[in-house]
This record gives structure tokens, C-alpha cells and sequence, in this order.
């Protein structure tokens, strides 16, 4: 990244509360452009809570969102993913009665973001990368194996044209196997992801295999945001056991 450039996605000490219980407390994490951040906890840790109120998804309860610049924290959460901050959830959400084209083609023109007449060609460019689904590109969304179901969760949201990726556990439900297929499509970053800023969070070190850096989350509080290449092993387990990782580092 050019010195002078910002990064696209900006959280800046947000906090996030379920009524009076506090869930996650000043979380800062910068991501630029082709980056992919693994965002690592333990179950409970606050991913998923971090990840909904950066999408507009839960109420913020301090601190802001930039994307590109842009202040997009306040905003509604289809007005957030019109600006092109994307968020893949937990769990996969496909329209399963839909086939797996339209569900493409309904996320491509529901986004706003990909011209219509430059829509048949990203799906197909969506196909060549996985090709797993291109297969059953007319069956309906609801009978793919939870693997593909996710592959075309994920190709829903970057048919979007997103700046700014937020995958919640892709692996979540997916057998060893599965997840090792999905992996294998993420290893391939530039073509799946391209220059967009991802933060894929999950709760095992699989995600350090494709992530530039890492951030840690123990108790709803960042511990440790550094390279994947500093993440050792023991400030994962002092994460999985609440303890103060700070204090290592
Ligand atoms: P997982 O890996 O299991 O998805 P997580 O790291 O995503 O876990 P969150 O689901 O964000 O963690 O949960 C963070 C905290 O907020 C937990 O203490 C959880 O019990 C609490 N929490 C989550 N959802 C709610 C809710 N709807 N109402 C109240 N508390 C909640």
C-alpha cells in the first residue's frame, strides 16, 4: 500500500453492549485494501458481535467505522452494504428455494453495486472460481451440500463488489474436509478476494493460513494484533483461557 494511501476499512474503539451487558469494549483493527485479517477467538469472544455492529447489524454503542473515508457507522445496515462493506454470516444465508443462479443474480442486482449488463459476466466469473457450484448452477440453493452453500454465500456478497469483506466462521458446521475445500479457494487470494479487505473471523488457527495478520479476542477485548507470522500458539491457548495476553506480548 502507497504511503499516503488510508486503509479501506477503518473501526475505531468500538464498543457494543446487549442491553447492560457490555460484549465487546474499544475495538480498533485498520484493514487495508487485499488484506485479510483473521479475526481469532474463542467461542463467546465477540467476533460475531464485533462483525454485526461493523455492518450496521447491532447498534454501536461508541466508537466509529470508516470505509474508504466515509463515515458509515450510523448508517443502516442495507445503506452500509450499498457502500460496499459486505458481511458473509455465520451460518451461511442462501434463499434456498432460489437456484443458485438466481440467487447470484437477485444478490448481484439487490447490491446495486454491479451494472446489470456487466451482471452475467461477474457470475460467470463467480463459476470459474467455483466450480463446485457452477455444476449446480440450477438447482435449488437449498439442497447444496453445506460447503457449497457457503461458496455461494460467499459469491453472493463478492458479486457485490464489495470494498470491504466481513466472513463470520466460514467453517462453522463444515466437515474437516469441507473446510479444507474452502480454504483452498481462499489460498487462491488474489482471485477470490482481489483487492478487497477481508477480516475472516473463526475460532481455530485455520484462518492463519491465509491471513496476512491477525487479531485476537478474548472477553470481548482485543489481546493481540500483529502479523500472522508473530501469532504463536501460546497466546492462543492464553486467549482460549481468558487470560490477559497483553501481558505477553
Ligand atoms: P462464536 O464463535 O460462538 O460465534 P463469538 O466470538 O462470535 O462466538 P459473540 O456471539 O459475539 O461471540 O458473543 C459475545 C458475547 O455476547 C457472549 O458473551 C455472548 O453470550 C453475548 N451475546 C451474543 N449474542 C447475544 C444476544 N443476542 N443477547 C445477549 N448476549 C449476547
Amino acid at each position: 500500500m502507497n504511503a499516503h494511501q488510508q486503509p479501506a476499512l477503518v473501526i475505531e474503539n468500538v464498543s457494543v453492549s446487549y442491553g447492560h451487558v457490555r460484549a465487546v469494549t474499544d475495538f480498533n483493527l485498520s484493514v487495508n485494501s487485499g488484506e485479510v485479517v483473521a479475526l481469532l477467538g474463542p467461542n463467546g469472544a465477540g467476533k460475531t458481535t464485533t462483525l454485526r455492529a461493523v455492518s450496521g447489524l447491532l447498534p454501536i454503542q461508541s466508537g466509529r467505522v470508516t470505509l474508504c473515508g466515509q463515515l458509515v457507522s450510523g448508517l443502516r445496515p442495507d445503506q452500509i452494504a450499498r457502500s460496499g462493506l459486505l458481511q458473509v454470516p455465520e451460518g451461511r444465508q442462501v434463499v434456498a428455494p432460489l437456484t443458485v443462479l438466481e440467487n447470484l443474480q437477485m444478490a448481484g442486482l439487490a447490491s446495486k453495486r454491479c451494472p446489470p449488463k456487466e451482471l452475467n459476466a461477474e457470475i460467470e466469473r463467480i463459476f470459474t472460481m467455483f466450480p463446485n457450484i457452477a455444476r449446480r448452477r440450477d438447482v435449488a440453493s437449498g439442497l447444496l451440500s453445506g460447503g457449497e452453500q457457503q461458496m455461494l454465500a460467499i459469491g453472493r456478497a463478492l458479486i457485490a463488489r464489495p470494498v470491504a469483506l466481513l466472513l463470520d466462521e466460514p467453517s462453522m458446521g463444515l466437515s474437516p474436509l469441507l473446510t479444507e475445500v474452502i480454504y483452498e479457494f481462499f489460498a487462491l487470494r488474489a482471485e477470490v478476494f482481489g483487492n478487497v479487505a477481508v477480516i475472516l473471523a473463526e475460532q481455530s488457527r485455520i484462518a492463519l493460513s491465509v491471513a496476512d495478520r491477525v487479531c485476537v479476542l478474548s472477553k470481548g477485548q482485543v489481546v493481540f494484533t500483529g502479523l500472522s507470522s508473530e501469532f504463536s500458539q501460546s497466546l492462543m491457548v492464553r486467549a482460549y483461557l481468558g487470560v490477559d495476553a497483553k501481558a505477553s506480548v
